[in-house]
């Protein structure tokens, strides 16, 4: 006879704490007509359910597939138990040190519900603008302290009204144990302020605001993980003023519109960009503009792409209602300084800035960036990983001893190891000031807080100088572990693909300390999480003025052609020898020469600089990365012919640059359009970099390649080079969920300290 009555016991584990899990059970167990309890406990979401057999199984098909939006369930132990004979289900208090594993949720966007109560005039939350729910709002930027509770958010400072605290305590409600609960009666409110700090009397502060928008004024907003600077992206005016206070040149901003619809009328939009543009994380998005470009131009000055997103708190759509097409947002800073979160921070720093500032008192614990993402080569790529998704961790395939890992310098971003989970920090940004350097600190010390992690190993860059190799080095009583940048890179890959190496590994990159005294970053490594061989690089060119060649370009052009022409270069004519004078030029060629402040370079970075040079798109950067991305953009999309490369072989190889560099000069001379040489360049180093691979298979038996580095960020290069590699057979790994640039390198840093300390 078939058991009519059983009882099981399932061992959730993942982020399902804080999140509306439990109540999610106890309304699942009801609806099935199980009995039981589910409780939080240190090992993860224990669920007892007694029950007919069909009912339990219905009820554990459901628990994946119905979870709520904020849950990521990452296992679930299912074993027999034995039946307690419970009255009902109930939701049991939490058990030990349940708060020491739990996995904190990220800051996600206002969901659907709470929107449609704020826009709902008989709703007692109408146009409130912190209004949440179990399956929305802020988590990670609000809390300072585990358990995740109320007392431990910066919603401490405000007591539940009756109605509120009867939502928070009804496992009925869609607000029960929500922390941030608030409510117009007892929750944070919104005022807006001049730039002298004169408070502005307005009935209603939002509208007031948008009409200084309107007026062309530029206004500090404060939002979930730091304040915005918002204009008018419709007015080239406020978008310049903006610029000009701002000390941004013409790094791209990026833009807000209240709804999908919208985003099309100025930018192309395919299926998943609108699912990712939609998605709870709300990343900004990188986009194709649309033509004629209906923003301004000063939005995303020379750049075919713009970053879009819609909007992700409450405060956000109550703007935006009124009837802007787009809303330049970006990080309410002046350049490289960290995003300003603490409202007397803004009004000091961005005085200077915002004509005025709409600012609440709802306090933020921990500053978090917008992330950016872009779609390339078919799936979805970061360039910067943070508000929205961290603190997900990333799931490794071992358990690993606790390990601090510092990052680089640019891009800067920390991990922390908890058994078989590497977290990794939000966006902190280039360790290159103070500011960022205490942004660095607080960050270290807030995830070691939150995560209830002692570290055990100390894992930095090799890189003497970086700052955050220094603050490693003056941190005691820890085994330190210093690693080499690319191989870092390579492991980061290793680490999220959750494979063992050997791997061929092919890091396209900018800088990176080497051991040899060269400064690499276009390397081909034989690695695994121990140790790495440098089979291939580029031939090492020099860097006349050392970081000032970084900053221009020309400069890199000129060694480039001196490499390839020697002396003869002198003969070609070439903008590029000429653009900045040629008593210059010569005093450039002769720091080559004479290897005065000219360190060597095996960077692809610095290739892509110099041809972006020499095509003369670009002689100086604004930003990082600006003459490479120029390079990419111009590309013209239907040319397959490419240059003629070569290598010596050798132990290790070197690929020379000088046969490209004489193709992309003889084009020009040609009068080959800048787009066909810019397409031929990519077109090169695809073919170039997988017939390396076929070479390497050969000779190693490997068949794995994984890419990683910042210049991986080229859409061009990347979306060529997968399917070149995979026509070849072999295996390729490229990230998809930490960062390609040195946002990614902390999670390969702290793989590689603790195979090697164990
Ligand atoms: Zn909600
Ligand atoms: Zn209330
Ligand atoms: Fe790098």
């Amino acid at each position: 006879m078939a058991q009519t009555y059983g009882a099981k016991r399932l061992l959730v584990n993942g982020i399902v704490q804080g999140v509306g899990f439990r109540p999610f059970v106890y309304q699942l167990a009801v609806r099935h007509g199980l009995k039981g309890e589910v409780a939080n406990t240190s090992a993860g979401v224990i669920i007892h359910i007694e029950g007919p057999p069909e009912q339990m199984r219905a009820f554990e098909s459901d628990l994946t597939e119905k979870s709520p939006p904020l849950a990521h369930i990452v296992e679930i132990e299912s074993q027999p138990d034995i039946i307690r004979s419970y009255s009902g289900f109930e939701i049991a208090r939490s058990r030990g040190a349940a708060a020491m594993t739990t996995l904190i949720s990220p800051d996600v966007a206002v969901c659907g519900d709470c929107l449609a109560e704020m826009f709902d005039p008989a709703d007692r939350r109408f146009g409130y603008p912190f209004i949440n729910c179990t399956n929305c709002g802020p988590r990670y930027t609000i809390i300072d302290d585990i358990p995740y509770d109320r007392p431990k958010t910066s919603m401490r400072h405000f007591a539940m009204c009756a109605r509120c605290q009867a939502e928070y305590n009804d496992p009925a409600n869609r607000r029960f144990h929500a922390q941030p609960n608030a409510c117009p009666a007892c929750g944070p409110h919104i005022g807006l302020w001049d730039g002298r700090r004169n408070r502005v009397d307005a009935p209603d502060p939002v509208a007031r605001a948008a009409e200084l928008i309107r007026e062309g004024l530029i206004l500090a907003v404060k939002g979930l993980g730091g304040y915005h600077l918002a204009a008018d992206a419709t007015q080239p005016e406020a978008v310049d003023r903006l610029r000009q206070r701002k000390r941004r040149e013409e790094k791209p901003f990026a833009v807000m519109s209240f709804d999908l619809a919208t985003i099309r009328s100025y930018a192309v939009t395919g299926p998943e960009e609108e699912k990712l543009l939609a998605s709870i994380e709300r990343p900004i998005v990188l986009l194709a503009k649309r033509q004629p470009f209906v923003l301004a131009e000063a939005v995303a000055p020379r750049n075919r792409y713009v970053g879009a997103m819609l909007p992700y708190t409450p405060l956000h759509y109550l703007i935006l209602r009124h009837g802007f097409p787009a809303l330049v947002m970006t990080s309410g800073n002046l350049s490289e300084e960290p995003i300003a979160i603490d409202n007397d921070d803004a009004f000091e720093r961005l005085a200077g800035v915002a004509d005025f500032f709409l600012v609440h008192n709802r306090d933020i614990y921990l500053r978090s960036d917008d992330s950016v993402v872009r779609r390339a080569a078919g799936a979805t790529r970061f360039m910067r990983r943070s508000r929205g998704y961290v603190p997900v961790p990333v799931f490794l395939k071992h358990k690993l001893p606790p390990v601090l890992a510092c990052g680089a310098e640019l891009k800067n971003t920390v991990c922390i190891t908890r058994g078989n989970q590497a977290f990794l920090s939000q966006h902190i940004g280039d360790l290159e000031n103070l500011a960022t350097y205490e942004f660095f600190q607080k960050t270290v010390a807030h995830m070691r807080r939150i995560l209830a992690v002692r570290p055990e190993i100390i894992a930095c860059d090799m890189h003497p100088d970086y700052l955050s190799t220094r603050w490693a080095e003056e941190q005691a009583g820890m085994p330190r572990v210093r690693v080499q940048h690319h191989h870092a890179h390579i492991v980061s890959g290793l680490a999220e693909f959750g494979i063992e190496g050997p791997v061929i590994g092919l890091a396209c990159d900018g800088t990176g300390y080497g051991p040899d005294g060269t400064v690499w970053g276009g390397e081909v490594l034989v690695a695994d999480v121990r140790g790495f061989e440098r089979v291939a690089h580029l031939a090492c060119v020099s860097m006349p003025g050392s970081a000032a060649a970084i900053k221009e370009p020309w400069r890199m052009g000129l060694s480039y052609l001196h490499d390839a022409f020697d002396n003869r270069m002198w003969d070609l004519d070439l903008p590029v020898l000429r653009e900045n004078g040629d008593a210059k030029a010569r005093l450039i060629v002769e720091m080559i020469e004479k290897q005065v402040n000219s360190p060597r370079t095996s960077s692809m970075g610095r290739l892509f600089d110099g041809v972006a040079a020499i095509a003369g798109l670009r002689g100086r950067v604004n930003y990082e990365g600006q003459a490479a991305m120029e390079l990419e953009m111009a590309a013209a999309d239907d040319t397959d012919s490419a240059y003629d490369f070569a290598w010596q072989d050798g132990e290790p190889l070197r690929i020379l640059p000088a046969p490209i560099i004489r193709g992309v000069v003889s084009d020009l001379r040609d009068g080959v359009p800048v787009p066909v040489i810019s397409a031929r360049f990519h077109n090169s180093l695809v073919r170039m970099l997988s017939d390396l691979c076929v070479l390497l298979r050969g000779r190693r038996g490997l068949n794995r390649v994984v890419l990683s580095g910042g210049v991986f960020q080229n859409a061009r290069l990347l979306g060529g080079l997968i399917p070149a590699l995979e026509g070849s057979g072999f295996e390729v790994y490229s990230h998809r969920r930490v960062p390609t640039n040195d946002g990614g390198i902390a999670l390969g840093q702290a793989l590689i300290a603790a195979a090697i300390s164990l």
